[in-house]
């Protein structure tokens, strides 16, 4: 394992999650772990150089944050002692309108990055934790803050707006988008699948717990399905998606919800969970007997579809779709229904490559392109990071 690494941190509301790559070079990652269940029943699962370690603390539902970094920390410095982190890489969700690439955390960055908390209630102040934690700890190691709305800043004004007072704008109530760093990872790596639809019109589909489109032209974003919050868009593990703005109003005003009832039922106990009844985990609803697990899969299968449809109208046009994340990557069954749904839009699958989860998954007639791409958000950052940490940003983009 080469000793100077990036330490990649994903730091969530219940979970750590980190990877490391050479400093170096363009390498992939040499191993990755993750603190899960904080505030639950915490654990901890690493696998690095071939290395499998785990760790548990059945009495640890008190312990926050800054204890499992420091946890961390002290792990990799028993476990790795040749290893010497060379720079942090850090998803954090909101970069505002301010930031439209990473940025190195130092001067007053991490005071504008707070004024944005916010925006992302739920994630900033975990991401932020993690960058300060490190500061204390180890404040000789360079920090880089990688943002999942930076890659949306392409999106055109008029298209950021709401149908609101224009004043509501200027005061940061705009469409951001999110899952930006996975798009970017996508657009990065389209021109080696579909070298056309890389200069052309693409709309991906990143399927996972959370769930968002991105249309790209010539490999910038021009919308996101996901807009001033990770609400928006489509029906998700356990959030709503589009939704009548009335419904929330009734919600206050006749069921009496208060505005934090409002965030856990529609962020927590929404979507393919609210709707089934069974399970967020698209797994366990495609083994369900229940009627209402198949019907929160329709669900999830229409609106993709058809917010693919407006993404194209938004694009002029549609030359290719691209799976990724959990369910983009491995669900043929969803794929599959997905692309039933483009028929009309002259998408036809390839039934075999599908099943096997090829690249190409378009059959010789469609009119689309239609592929399979698995991203990588940590590799992303990992690159970012050598690329601010050599002064360079035209490196990033290599
Ligand atoms: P996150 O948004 O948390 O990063 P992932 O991208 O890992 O999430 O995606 C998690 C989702 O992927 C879950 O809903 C899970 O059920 C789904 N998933 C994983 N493997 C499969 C599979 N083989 N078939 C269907 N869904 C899958």
């Amino acid at each position: 394992m080469p000793q100077s690494m990036i330490l990649v941190v994903n730091a969530g509301s219940s979970s750590i999650k980190f990877s490391l790559f050479p400093a170096g070079e363009g390498g992939a990652s040499e191993g990755d772990g993750i603190i899960e269940g904080i505030g639950v029943q915490p654990q901890f699962k690493a696998k690095v150089a071939g290395r499998t370690f785990h760790d548990a603390w059945p009495d640890g539902k008190t312990l926050g944050h800054a204890h499992f970094f420091g946890f961390l920390l002290d792990w990799l410095a028993r476990e790795l002692p040749e290893v010497r982190i060379a720079a942090a890489g850090h998803r954090v969700v909101h970069g505002g309108t301010g930031f439209a690439a990473p940025v190195l955390v130092e001067g007053n960055v991490l005071a504008q990055l707070e004024r944005l908390v916010p925006l992302a209630p739920l994630h900033q102040p975990h991401n932020l934790a993690a960058i300060r934690a490190l500061a204390s700890r180890a404040p000789q190691v360079p920090q880089v803050a990688c943002f999942d709305t930076a890659f949306h800043r392409s999106i055109p004004a008029r298209d950021q707006l709401y149908g609101l007072p224009l004043h509501y704008a200027e005061e940061g109530l705009r469409r951001y988008g999110f899952h930006g760093l996975s798009y970017e990872y996508i657009a990065g790596a389209l021109p080696g699948y579909d070298a056309a639809a890389a200069r052309g019109r693409t709309v991906v589909a990143h399927l996972g717990n959370g769930a968002s489109l991105c249309a790209l032209k010539d490999g910038r974003s021009q919308a996101c399905t996901m807009g001033f919050s990770t609400l928006d868009g489509l029906i998700m593990g356990t959030r709503c998606g589009s939704i009548d703005p009335g419904v929330l109003i009734y919600l206050l005003q006749e069921k009496g919800m208060s505005a934090k009832d409002l965030e856990t039922l529609l962020y927590k106990q929404s979507g393919l969970l609210g709707l089934s009844g069974v399970s967020a985990d698209m797994r366990d609803l495609l083994a369900s007997e229940r009627p209402e697990a198949a019907q929160a899969v329709e669900m999830f299968c229409d609106r993709i579809a058809q917010q693919i449809a407006q993404l194209a109208t938004l694009l002029g046009g549609l030359d290719a779709v691209v799976f990724t994340a959990g369910i983009g990557e491995r669900s043929a069954a969803i794929r599959a229904a997905v692309c039933r749904r483009l028929a009309w839009l002259g998408a036809a699958l390839d039934a075999r490559a599908n099943d096997a989860a090829e690249a190409k998954i378009a059959a010789a007639e469609s009119r689309l392109g239609l592929w399979i791409i698995p991203t990588d958000e940590e590799s992303m950052i990992a690159r970012h990071t050598r690329a601010l940490l050599a002064g360079g940003r035209a490196a990033a983009n290599a």
